[in-house]
């Protein structure tokens, strides 16, 4: 509504321009142009009556007739007193007396002047000069003009911008209610569908009519609201996943000390056995809680200021842990490493990037197998390779690898002590500092994982 009453408010102003500015303009064109014949005219019987060197009625009235018809509605002569010697007009009242009309009164002392109004349809124009003998002001010549003829045409123009203005503005009027209708609805429609999608009604989503702006606005709407349900479906499966992933440790923990408290007599061995147990889960429901938290301060784009990191001192620290724990599986695990790989990031993400890739590369393969980590300097990158001769991932699962809570065989990665969050944080942590990674299997069986960093020059 308030945009239909904006619209009319300008085509109200456009529309009173409209009736006034030609108007004027016309009007002071009919003046000047009056002005210019009225004073040329005065001045041709001025001329008329110059040589004469005292005024009065003959030889004013002889000048007169010899300068013949002007077609002004009334002249008047009048000598240097302001005493009226000649009068056009039939009746001739003025002669004989002093009539001391302002233009002839202001002519005497010796001015050229001349008023035109425009009032009740007629054009009123006054003019008069001083005739003048030897520098000497002899008297005045003033000539007065009634004109309906140029009158009537403004009046025409003006009832015909009238109609045009009133015709007009019924048909913006009208246009505008309309217009702002129609837009009214749009916008009711459209802030509908924002109220609700607001209460958590994210499948909502607003019609759309037309290609307008604001059909625009409602498919920049719509797609807001599809990320919005995608973000929203997303959270709640991470809720739910990750709630699951914690219920499974915690129901061991409960089952093992409830075990321990109801059974009569239990020996030793046993107690310590399940109490073994019982730290090893708790160990578990850190690392995924750890895990988890790293995830959260991932999603929400807090990220440490990157500074350049010096490689291989990490991938040392790694292998120096890792190396006792592939030792005791039973898994020959081995690295090559060049020292001029550098890149943006920090010590921690680097870390977990290594930790994550050799864990698994440890985790899936089988006591006998081998495993190995490669890192060095490709051009403007940093590629760390690790493979493994385990059981490799089905090509199938390959482009889910990376997902939260993702694994191809639950029993086995769950006995191993995953919860499918470690190659996510990696691939997470990997591309927020513009590397990549992939996942694939060797032509000989097992996984192999590489990952790429911009490298920068070593300082
Ligand atoms: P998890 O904590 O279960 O190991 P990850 O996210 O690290 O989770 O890995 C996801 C899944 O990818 C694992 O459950 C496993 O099935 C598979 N996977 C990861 N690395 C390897 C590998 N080197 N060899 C075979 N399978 C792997």
């Amino acid at each position: 509504m308030q945009f239909g009453v904006s619209y009319t408010l300008i085509i109200a102003a456009v529309l009173v321009l409209l009736n006034t500015y030609p108007l004027f303009v016309s009007e002071s064109m009919v003046f000047r142009s009056k002005e210019s014949a009225m004073m040329s005219a005065v001045s041709a019987l001025v001329s008329s009556l110059s040589g004469l060197d005292r005024l009065n009625e003959e030889n004013v009235s002889a000048a007169m007739f010899a300068a013949g018809e002007i077609g002004q509605s009334r002249v008047l002569v009048a000598n240097a007193a302001g005493r009226i010697l000649y009068d056009t007009r039939e009746t001739r009242d003025a002669l004989g007396n002093y009539v001391f009309y302002t233009e002839l009164v202001l002519a005497l002392s010796g001015n050229d002047v001349f008023t035109c109004v425009y009032e009740k349809g007629a054009f009123r124009s006054r003019a008069a000069s001083p005739v003048l003998y030897q520098n000497q002001i002899i008297g005045a010549v003033y000539a007065y003009e009634y004109d309906r003829t140029q009158a009537a045409l403004l009046e025409g123009l003006q009832s015909n911008l009238m109609r045009i203005s009133v015709a007009t503005g019924i048909g913006v009027l009208v246009l505008s209610l309309l217009l702002s209708a129609m837009l009214a609805r749009k916008i009711g429609a459209l802030l509908t569908a924002i109220r609700e999608v607001r209460e958590g009604s994210y499948s909502r989503r607003a019609r759309i009519f037309g290609r307008d702006e604001i059909a625009q606005i409602g498919q920049e709407f719509n797609s807001l609201t599809d990320r919005l349900q995608k973000t929203e479906t997303a959270r709640r499966r991470f809720v739910s996943d990750a709630s699951h992933e914690l219920k499974t440790p915690l129901a061991a923990i409960r089952l093992l000390s409830d075990s321990i408290l109801q059974t009569d007599n239990i020996d030793m061995g046993t107690t310590r056995e399940f109490v073994s147990d019982i730290g090893a889960e708790a160990e578990r429901l850190s690392r995924i809680t750890e895990n988890l938290l790293r995830l959260t301060r991932l999603d929400s784009g807090i990220l440490d200021a990157p500074a350049p990191v010096e490689v291989l001192p990490v991938l040392e620290q790694v292998m120096r842990m890792m190396s006792l724990v592939a030792q005791e599986k039973g898994v020959d695990l081995t690295y090559h490493a060049e020292d001029n790989c550098v890149v943006s990031g920090t010590k921690d993400e680097i870390y977990q990037v290594f930790y994550n890739l050799i864990d698994n590369a440890v985790k899936y393969t089988p006591p006998g197998g081998a495993a190995q980590a490669v890192l060095r300097r490709e051009g403007a990158e940093v590629v760390f390779k690790v493979e493994d001769n385990g059981g490799g991932i089905p090509e199938e699962d390959l482009p889910r690898i990376f997902r939260r809570f993702y694994r191809v065989d639950k029993a086995r990665s769950r006995a191993a002590g995953g919860a499918g969050l470690g190659l996510s944080i990696v691939s997470d942590m990997v591309t927020r500092r513009g590397g990549t990674i992939e996942a694939d299997n060797r032509f000989l069986g097992g996984a192999v994982f590489t990952v790429r960093w911009p490298a920068l020059d070593a300082t």
